[in-house]
């Protein structure tokens, strides 16, 4: 699926990049597409590697579909890279394509950008943009860079291209090449260790049998988290929670006898309102918000659209999302009643609240309107807007994390649609786009997801608002 993602990705990039030079513009320009290639380790790529080589001795302006290899440290690496772009001076560019969200608007930022259907014939120009870093993205550009350089080509910079398909993002290489040597000199593990990714991995019940069988302290802290333990000798749960270290050994220990979550206060609350909604948004990519859902303590009431993101479908649904929730809030205030809407971690909801105000304020659908964006901030500044992450943050922790999949069930929340994660309601968001069964099956799914979100959230606000019972106090033993 991440596949497919992939896939679509580049294709939606290839379809904007040029084929020739603009009309009434007399320089030459040379495309070179290199056949499309898998990069699997048994794949003979050589064919691709020596059609790059040649495409750059033709001083191709463009070049699509490149692939190097190399060595470094020892180690033989190949790598592909989506885009190969020539400068002035005939040094290249190289960009990657990914799905991440490469940049950010920020108006107090300055960072290179050019135009996807300019690459090749434009220069880059100062855009108001924030980078942001993507550890992977950064290896494909140091490769790319270090193979360029080798044939002295190396412009001493890469590009990335990410949700925002119409811009690549121009950064400098060598700051990224550290990161590639320190991971090139690592040597390759001799057995697990859990990172993130073991929660979608296949092999992780043969991983989990050997981390503990060796009491390995990454159960409990997972990724790099136990580093600075590591470096100080302890390598194992019963280690950690020996060597007295505060909350880490409190954690440690919760984690070992099975305790989800302590409390960091000795009492726990939560605030209460006569109305009382609970708010949980689905957006694509960066393409757009299509679910806004919300949950008055008796129904749930969805919002959503199925059809493209950017137009009149998605303002729409915002503004009548909207018109709903301020009119629950009119009607509370007007009999005299406390109102607020909550939310768990409410970062996705405020990007895309102000969003949706900033690209579709003014328009009005029928008796509905979408708000400018004032309106959206003042509302998401005020104390009628909740985060009860926020609250749960501020006093509990555990040896888990604490994601509302963590929290809710402690609060005796169950899903009904099985683990269904993040990444999985990207790919249903892309299948529901259809018509056919599995078009209706990924609906249906996605709105009990969301459902469920608004759901939990509100049994956790009432659950901190009985005191969290049945949750230990952290330092108490
Ligand atoms: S389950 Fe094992 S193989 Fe999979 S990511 Fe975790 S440590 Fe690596």
């Amino acid at each position: 699926m991440r596949q497919a993602r992939f896939d679509a990705a580049r294709a939606a990039v290839h379809a904007r990049l040029p084929v020739g030079a603009a009309l009434g513009d007399r320089r030459r320009f040379l495309r070179i597409d290199v056949a499309a290639h898998r990069l699997d380790a048994d794949e003979d790529t050589f064919a691709a590697e020596l059609a790059t080589l040649e495409a750059l001795a033709a001083q191709a302006d463009l070049i699509t579909g490149a692939v190097f290899a190399g060595m470094s440290e020892g180690i033989s690496w190949r790598t592909g890279v989506d885009l190969l772009v020539r400068r002035p001076d005939d040094t290249y560019l190289p960009v990657v394509i990914s799905n991440h969200r490469v940049a950010r608007p920020d108006a107090r930022s300055a960072t290179p950008v050019i135009a996807t259907s300019r690459l090749g014939l434009g220069a880059p120009v100062e855009g108001a943009f924030r980078l942001r870093h993507h550890a992977a993205d950064g290896y494909r550009l140091a490769f790319a860079a270090r193979a360029l350089a080798e044939l002295g080509l190396d412009s001493g910079v890469g590009g990335s291209i990410g949700q925002d398909r119409s811009r690549a993002f121009l950064t400098p290489t060598a700051p990224l090449q550290p990161a590639l040597d320190a991971a090139l000199a690592v040597d390759l593990p001799t057995g697990p260790r859990r990172v993130k990714e073991c929660a979608t991995c296949r092999f992780w019940p043969l991983c989990e049998a050997d981390l503990r069988a060796a009491d390995d302290i990454s159960l409990s802290l997972p990724g790099d988290r136990a580093r600075d333990f590591r470096e100080r000798g302890i390598t194992t749960v019963q280690g950690l929670i020996d060597a007295g270290l505060g909350q880490a050994s409190d954690l440690a220990a919760a984690w070992r006898e099975g305790i989800v979550l302590l409390r960091k206060v000795d009492t726990v609350t939560a605030p209460a309102t006569d109305v009382e909604i609970d708010v949980d948004m689905e957006a694509y990519l960066d393409q757009g918000a299509y679910l806004w859902g919300a949950f008055d303590g008796e129904r749930y009431h969805p919002f959503v659209t199925w059809i493209a993101l950017g137009g009149d479908a998605e303002a729409e649904n915002f503004a009548r999302f909207w018109d709903w929730l301020m009119g629950r809030r009119a009607r509370a205030r007007a009999e005299g009643r406390t109102f607020a809407a909550y939310c768990w971690s409410n970062n996705g909801e405020n990007h895309w609240l102000r969003m949706s105000a900033r690209r579709f304020a003014g328009r009005t659908f029928g008796d509905v309107r979408v708000p400018s964006e004032a309106e959206v901030q003042e509302f998401i500044a005020g104390d009628e807007w909740v985060d009860v992450f926020k609250l749960v943050r501020a006093q509990l922790a555990g040896p888990s994390g604490l994601g509302l999949k963590v929290v809710a069930p402690e609060a005796g929340f169950n899903w009904d649609v099985g683990d269904f994660d993040g990444e999985e309601s990207v790919n249903a968001r892309r299948i529901s786009r259809g018509s056919d069964a599995a078009a209706m099956h990924a609906r249906s799914q996605l709105l009990r997801y969301n459902e469920d979100d608004c759901r939990a959230t509100a049994a956790v606000r009432h659950w901190l608002r009985a005191g969290a019972p049945g949750t230990p106090r952290l330092g108490a033993r």
